[in-house]
């Protein structure tokens, strides 16, 4: 016998069967018992939440003749017998010319819609009620639209739409008001992990409990996308599936060897760092998707040190904010695995940055400028407004500012080529916007300072910015060369 595939198989036949959904599975059960559906209806969620499902299990509960039964009796339904896939209508749906359903992503057109819809104005053949369902509605051409449209405002006598969306910004709000809405949410993993258990019994697979809860966090609130997962275990399975079984099909690392890496890292001993990071490359996956794995396990590690009421997370940031830092520098790299080893091998290295206090010293030879904060203030007020363009931004979290007097503000580069870029290309406009910021015009001076401290200011939270501050001021380009006079 041809296999079912368990996305399939798990699908829900009743309202009763809607996990994850109770708000919605709860309000549809109770129009149906007051016989009081709409005849349009916005289902909003992302993916593999049961928009599809539930707009079938509706347009089935339409026709049902057990669910017409109760309402002409006034007797109230229960959820698990909507629909109740025993009438003649329910056991003949999946074939039903009265159900047309679609996928707006492939069927973009007016011509395709209106060829789908075309039967529309038709009474039904067999159906009580005829049901368009409709996926992805939000990619319909404005024409498309505009057909749907027409439907929905003067709709013709027993016809039921469905409209499915994962964009609910992108559907016009012309669609959206007319209809009712029934936002799906996410479902949470302490939902799908046991609904998994259950279903690995019925399938007589023996499914460890910590493989379930593993299957349930990788798909993000999407059962679909667990079943899937849990299908492509099972296929490999052999009377059960284990944690272990799980990474192997999937693909995944294990958390052992993830744990192994954080350990080494936190006791600062560079040879089990790189011996775990050898280890963790043996698993067959690139440094992007296992940085990613630590990131998500430090994450997983994070969560449940909030659980045991623990407050301290700087050194748990720390490391997440490396990693998150190094995923960016690994893209369209030719060199991922290098910069994976070495964002570990920064992280050994003790903790010069600002971790440990640096005392406020005031420096001797070079007087600060009073009112360097002053400057400072325009600068980052500049980098953080709305209005400034990215490619001054850009060129702005390259400098820093060293001097403030007069109303000029000295911006240091590293680099003279990048401080000559930066007065051909954005000096005009910074001065216009440090003027718009400050009230009063600001006139800008360019200079370069090979010794220029990293300008990472931009990104550092306080206390640090003023740490690192203070330091600035103490290297502060005293021999800076001035180079537009
Ligand atoms: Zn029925």
């Amino acid at each position: 016998m041809a296999y079912e595939a368990l996305y399939t198989r798990g699908r829900p036949k009743t309202l009763l069967q809607l996990v994850g959904q109770e708000h919605i599975s709860n309000a549809l059960a109770r129009a149906i018992s007051g016989d009081k559906l709409s005849h349009a209806y916005l289902l909003v969620g992302t993916r593999g939440t049961g928009k599809t499902s539930t707009a079938r299990l509706l347009a089935k509960a339409m026709n049902c003749d057990t669910v017409h039964e109760a309402q002409s009796a006034g007797r109230p339904l229960e959820k698990k017998e909507i629909p109740c896939n025993k009438c003649d209508s329910c056991l003949n749906f999946d074939s039903s010319p009265d159900n047309v359903e679609f996928d707006a992503a492939s069927n973009r057109s007016v011509e395709d819609v209106n060829r789908l819809l075309s039967t529309a104005y038709l009474a039904p053949l067999r159906a009580r009620v005829k049901t368009f369902i409709i996926d992805e509605v939000h990619m319909l051409s404005f024409e498309a639209v505009n057909s749907i449209l027409k439907l929905i405002e003067e709709p013709p006598p027993n016809v039921a739409f469905f409209l499915a969306t994962t964009e609910i910004n992108k559907v016009p709000m012309t669609i959206r008001s007319r209809c009712q809405v029934l936002n799906f949410r996410l479902i949470p993993q302490q939902t799908i992990a046991p609904y998994l258990m259950k279903l690995a019994r019925r399938l007589e697979v023996d499914l460890h409990e910590d493989a379930a809860k593993k299957i349930a966090r990788l798909a993000e609130g999407s059962m679909r996308d667990a079943l899937t997962c849990l299908d492509q275990c099972y296929a490999m399975a052999d009377g059960q599936i284990t944690l272990d079984d799980v990474n192997e099909t999937l693909g995944l690392i294990s958390d052992e060897r993830l744990d192994e890496v954080i350990a080494a890292v936190r006791a600062k001993d560079r040879a089990a760092v790189a011996a775990a990071v050898t280890n963790a490359f043996s698993s067959g996956l690139g440094a992007n998707a296992i940085a990613e794995a630590l990131i998500t396990r430090l994450r997983d590690i994070q969560f449940e040190m909030i659980a045991r009421g623990e407050k301290n997370f700087s050194e748990q940031d720390r490391l997440i904010d490396a990693l998150r830092k190094s995923v960016g520098e690994m893209y369209g790299s030719g060199i991922p695995e290098i910069i994976l080893e070495m964002t570990l091998m920064k992280l050994v290295a003790p903790a010069q940055n600002f971790a440990a206090p640096i005392p406020t010293v005031q420096p001797t030879s070079t007087p600060v400028p009073e009112n360097l904060d002053a400057g400072q203030k325009i600068f980052y007020d500049v980098v953080t407004s709305d209005g400034t363009d990215a490619a001054l931004r850009s060129m702005l979290q390259k400098a820093v500012v060293t001097n403030f007097s007069d109303d000029t503000l000295t911006l240091t580069f590293k680099t003279s080529a990048m401080a000559s870029t930066f007065k051909s290309t954005q000096l005009t406009n910074f001065e216009r916007e440090a003027s718009q910021a400050a009230g009063r015009a600001i006139k800008i001076s360019v200079a370069v300072d090979e010794n220029l401290p990293p300008p990472i200011l931009n990104n550092m939270a306080e206390p640090d910015r003023t740490h690192l501050l203070n330091a600035m001021n103490i290297f502060r380009a005293s021999d800076a060369t001035i180079i537009n006079e």
